[in-house]
């Protein structure tokens, strides 16, 4: 009698979820583990979020910060990339349900890492959104660069001196590092770039606005640095506008409410929100199902080794975990990333959860951009307490060098770094080109939602009982990937 050939044991699934920077430094340490590795996200790119406002204000091309994922991973031969929204995390049968256009797909996991980061928060004013919309997507800055440039063509156009004002005036509302290196960009672009482009309008006579309802620039760098900053934007011409806290937004402008609690308004057409975040809704899923807490932007409250408790397998990690004194930040999401892999790879080796050593977020200092040869920078000291921190060329100097160490992909480096020379040399900007659909899309994409939404008979003019909207439902496909 034959018995059956001996099978090797299956290799641990991992997936992982977002290709962000937790996500796609995750899957790089896993490159070399004996285990399956499947990456799934929204977006084919590994977006890299800090140079956005680079995007939004012509200096660098989209595909320079957003390198595909799977090509990124080409030579990785134990990980798939999947392109799809997760809706469901099914923790007690260990499943991942993610979407793309009609398809369903299931994909069985072992270990689980979930970095799938955070959106703009508008303190619960949803709505503010489609007027002041956030910078989180390549699409976002695209929109935005559509927005800020298309205010500038409108205003060639018009005679009118009110509407003229309320074209160039732009509004920036969150005063910490996007909000700062998005108002001295926009400043920069239309006293430098835009410079006698025009006939009828200057376009160095816009107005830019840096609001924030905090009574700092950048608190997250502390009192000093903030006033260096704040000192040098406004050199630029930026206004600077504190303890004003937005209550309104429309198509036409905002509306402020100062700390002794009158208002005003604002007439601008062209408004960026980059002030909260609220992280992603799969948080809120991992509560309903493990207990484990959330905090006030949504956060998962992770344990000691970024895992759920009870789920010693499923690791959060970036923008999505809260963890004391680890900021909403790349490092945050790299360090996070690499831990998780690291216990993973840890346990293949015999290591049981409970020896695993506790996160340890090693802090490598923080700076922002304020303008062309300016920047902040706040360094810890090693082996004291205090931070070394600086601001000017040296700080523009180091955060170019490090942002292109931390850009993925060589050629992107290069193409980047000959960007910056023209741009920073000659205030030249090679990116400047706008699309219809850019600056439509999301409007268009919303009305198509609500059209989608309402019964088909208001949208054909017929009756409900003639033509049932369920009929006309597609069925969902729906794969299960067993890797
Ligand atoms: C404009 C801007 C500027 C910044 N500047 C700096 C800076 O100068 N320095 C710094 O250190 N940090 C900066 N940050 C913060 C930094 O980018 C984030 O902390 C970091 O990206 C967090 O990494 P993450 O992997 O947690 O999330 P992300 O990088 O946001 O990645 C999330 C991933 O998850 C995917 N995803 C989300 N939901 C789903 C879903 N349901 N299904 C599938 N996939 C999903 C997304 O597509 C994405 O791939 C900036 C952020 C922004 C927005």
């Amino acid at each position: 009698m034959s018995s059956p050939a001996p099978t090797a044991p299956a290799r641990p699934r991992v997936v992982i979820i977002g290709s962000g920077f937790g996500g796609l430094f995750a899957a790089q340490r896993l490159g070399k583990a004996d285990v399956d590795v499947t990456l799934i996200a929204k977006t084919t790119h590994h977006l890299f979020q800090p140079m956005l406002y680079q995007v939004a204000t012509g200096i660098v091309a989209e595909g320079e910060i957003a390198p595909a994922t799977r090509v990124v991973l080409r030579k990785q031969n134990n990980t798939a990339v999947l392109m799809g929204d997760v809706f469901e995390i099914d923790l007690k049968n260990g499943v991942v349900k993610s979407r793309l256009l009609e398809r369903v797909t299931e994909t069985p996991f072992d270990k689980l890492i979930i970095a799938a980061g955070a959106d703009q928060s508008y303190f619960g004013n949803d709505q503010f959104a489609e007027y002041a919309p956030g910078m989180k997507t390549i699409d976002d800055a695209l929109e935005l660069r559509g927005r800020i440039l298309g205010a500038f063509e409108q205003a060639e156009l018009s005679d009118d001196p009110a509407e003229r004002d309320k074209l160039l005036t732009f509004v920036v509302v969150g005063a910490g590092p996007t909000g700062v290196e998005l108002a001295g960009q926009i400043a920069e672009m239309s006293d430098k770039t835009l410079k006698g482009t025009f006939r009828n309008i200057d376009p160095t006579q816009a107005r830019v606005i840096l609001l924030d309802a905090a009574p700092a620039v950048l608190p997250p760098m502390g009192p000093k640095l903030g006033k260096k900053a704040a000192q040098r934007l406004e050199k630029l011409g930026v206004e600077i506008q504190l303890n004003a806290m937005v209550v309104d937004v429309d198509y036409d402008g905002l509306v402020v409410k100062e700390k002794d609690g009158t208002t005003r308004r604002i007439e601008s057409q062209c408004k960026v929100w980059s002030a909260g975040v609220q992280a992603s809704p799969l948080g809120k899923q991992l509560a309903e199902q493990s207990g484990v807490e959330l905090d006030r932007a949504g956060r998962v409250k992770v344990l000691a080794d970024l895992s759920i408790p009870g789920y010693p397998d499923v690791f959060v990690v970036g923008d999505m975990m809260s963890v004391e004194g680890v900021p909403g930040m790349a490092q945050g999401a790299i360090q996070g990333g690499r831990y998780a892999a690291d216990c993973i790879k840890n346990e293949l080796k015999g290591q049981t959860p409970d020896q695993r050593k506790p996160f340890h977020y090693h802090d490598k200092g923080s700076m922002a951009t304020v303008s062309r040869f300016s920047a902040v920078m706040s360094v810890p000291i090693p082996g004291t307490k205090k931070r070394f921190e600086t601001e000017g060329y040296f700080a523009w100097v180091g955060w170019l060098a490090l942002h292109l160490v931390y850009l993925v992909g060589f050629r992107n480096r290069l193409n980047t770094l000959i960007n910056w020379f023209f741009a920073f040399s000659t205030r030249g900007r090679t990116q400047l080109a706008v699309t219809e659909q850019q600056v439509y899309a999301r409007t268009a994409i919303g009305h198509l939602s609500e059209l989608e939404n309402k019964p088909v008979y208001e949208v054909e003019g017929e009756s409900a009982g003639e033509n049932d909207p369920q009929d006309t439902e597609t069925p969902s496909k729906t794969d299960t990937k067993a890797s």
